[in-house]
């Protein structure tokens, strides 16, 4: 099942049309995309009854955040080890974990405005769905609700400002969390552990790798979150970002206004990205 935010509403595909859930549910489910959570067994066995799935035709401007108000929202640093290693850090040994300030998610109608030198990251996105507290990396995917792409937009110049970084603050500018197009549920990946990731501009590609090369996996991460904090249904996991950032390039390289961003993830979708 496809879920996603049209213009406010919560919206599923059905034999390849939009189908308002609200209103095809005879309001069984609230219209509100953050509210899917509430009762999120429910909404899997709605679907599947009544045959939601696959892909169809959508407005992508009146398109917005899936999730649009998460709890709390983790990001994962140095992730994968191509990118550690152009960055020049080392490989991890454990998750580097910071947060972007749920203020900052966006969907894919969010024109983004640029302060200086921002800088891209596509990540895979994981939507969590039910509380989670100290579990076993066995049990973790049973707390998953579904992917989506995302971008860990990035003002490397806040995010390096000050004798200690300011990860959280350089990454939570109002806008720097796009997602979307929409989430999707696990049973519609082929592969849900090796998906190939891309993102492009104008054409040229940026970043391309596969989400088999994170260095700690999804049940990983939600072992190591859960252990300290709950996870909160509806709350999101940015997963870290491979190779080909911009900062890392020689010369450096960030977003202009007039940019146009596209994250792929395959079979998730794809997230378009506006910058003014
Ligand atoms: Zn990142």
């Amino acid at each position: 099942m496809r879920l996603f935010n049209l213009a406010g509403r919560l919206s599923t595909f059905i034999d390849g049309s939009v189908a308002d859930v609200a209103t095809a549910s005879d309001n069984r489910f609230s219209s509100d995309p953050q509210l899917m959570f509430d009762d999120w067994p429910a909404l899997v066995a709605w679907g599947e009854s009544v045959g939601a799935g696959g892909v169809g035709e959508v407005d992508t401007q009146q398109l917005q955040a899936p999730v649009p108000r998460p709890a709390q929202v983790f990001a994962i640093g140095l992730n994968y080890r191509a990118h550690a290693a152009e960055g020049i850090f080392s490989v991890p040994e454990e998750p580097t974990v910071f947060t972007k300030w749920p203020s900052c998610i966006v969907g894919p109608s969010h024109a983004v405005e640029l302060p200086v030198d921002t800088d891209w990251e596509i990540e895979l996105v994981v939507a969590i769905a039910r509380r989670a507290y100290r579990v076993a990396a066995s049990e973790a995917m049973s707390y998953v609700a579904g992917f989506t792409v995302g971008q860990d937009l990035s003002d490397r110049v806040l995010q390096r400002k000050g004798p200690a970084p300011q990860w959280s603050l350089g990454k939570s500018r109002y806008g720097f969390g796009p997602t979307g197009p929409w989430l999707v549920t696990l049973d519609e990946l082929d592969t849900p552990t090796d998906l190939a990731i891309h993102s492009s501009l104008a054409g040229e590609t940026l970043q391309t790798s596969r989400t088999s090369m994170l260095i700690f996996d999804i049940p990983t991460l939600i072992e190591y979150i859960s252990e300290k904090c709950p996870l909160l249904p509806g709350d999101l996991i940015f997963t870290g970002t491979p190779e080909g950032v911009g900062y890392a390039r020689k010369p450096p390289r960030f977003l202009h206004p007039g940019d146009v961003l596209t994250s792929t993830i395959e079979g998730v979708g794809d997230l378009v990205t506006r910058f003014v």
